[in-house]
């Protein structure tokens, strides 16, 4: 599976590596793991949850196999991992809402603009007329970058000057996209941390003003996290969460890292699916995020 190889590689091989030449899973077994799972930026959390019910297991059966081994770890991160049913773009929840509404959120860096252009991409391939709201007004960049993407995608970009009111943006994006029929709306915001007040009054401020326009709008809150920043990503996701009702997460940069752990530890602790992962800088290079394929890419 592209992208995915790095975490494969990396996880599968120290598996093997841990249990080579030993026949029962032991003590000494369950220390490896136990480091390749936090080394693999599991979560130490997370971890101790695993390896617990590994060792609750070897209680019960007496002997456990190490050839076994990969099959009990895989139906435990199965477990861990949040649900969801994407298979893809065209056969998913976004026509259940006519404009579907997805707020995207995220500290600067993540991959926020990068992700919304590829999702962009992928709605309309799959038929949909999308529109993208430039409300990160804060940095003239950030409205740049999007209108570049819309100009690669061929969508409508609404923007305003840097500095205007972010929620006047969204106000702007969600009504033009209702009377210009469109299918899919997405809302760049800015991604500062540094005030976590601050950070919820905006974007509550941004929700409410899209209420006006659609009452049950935003329907997606979509956190973009970098997969490679491991723990970091794990505590943007708190402070976020804390801030504002998220409830889809994207993980970015999965390409370029072997610590792909990091989307079961986040599944696991804040119970949010993950539904999108970024898998490259290309415009084709974001999937929507399958539970089966990734514990089958990990133990392949
Ligand atoms: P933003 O500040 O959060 O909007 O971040 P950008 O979208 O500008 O992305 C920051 C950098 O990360 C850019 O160089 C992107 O090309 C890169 N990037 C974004 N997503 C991915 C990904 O999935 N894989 C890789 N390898 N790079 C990515």
């Amino acid at each position: 599976d592209k992208g995915l190889e790095k975490t494969k590689e990396g996880f599968f091989a120290k598996i093997s590596k841990a249990v080579v030449g030993k026949s029962t899973v032991d003590d000494a077994v369950l220390d490896e793991l136990e480091e390749i799972l936090v080394t693999s930026d599991v979560g130490v959390t997370t971890t101790l949850k695993i390896i617990e019910r590994i060792e609750a297991r070897v209680e019960r059966d007496k002997y456990v196999n190490t050839s076994e081994l990969n099959q009990i770890l895989r139906d435990e991160i199965q477990a861990l991992l949040a649900e969801n049913n994407s298979d893809d773009f065209a056969n998913f929840e976004y026509g259940k809402h006519k404009p579907y509404v997805i707020m995207v959120v995220g500290v600067n860096g993540v991959g926020k603009t990068t992700t919304i252009g590829k999702l962009a991409h992928k709605l309309k391939e799959s038929g949909n007329k999308v529109v993208l709201g430039a409300a990160d007004t804060f940095r003239a960049a950030a409205v740049d970058q999007i209108k570049v993407w819309g100009e690669r995608v061929g969508v409508r970009v609404v923007a305003q000057p840097m500095g205007s009111d972010p929620a006047s943006v969204a106000y702007d994006t969600l009504q033009s996209a209702v009377s210009n029929g469109e299918d899919v709306v997405i809302i760049d915001t800015a991604g500062r941390l540094h005030n976590k007040i601050a950070l919820m009054n905006e974007l509550t401020k941004i929700k409410n003003v899209m209420k006006k326009v659609i009452p049950d709008a935003p329907h997606e809150i979509l956190l973009v996290l970098d997969a490679s920043t491991g723990q970091n990503a794990i505590e943007q996701c708190k402070q976020f969460t804390e801030a504002t009702d998220v409830n889809a997460l994207a993980l970015t940069k999965l390409d370029g890292t072997a610590k792909g752990g990091v989307v079961i530890g986040i599944s696991d602790q804040f119970k949010i699916p993950v539904k999108y992962i970024g898998v490259g800088e290309k415009i084709n290079d974001l999937q929507l995020f399958n539970k089966n394929e990734f514990v089958n890419s990990l133990f392949k």
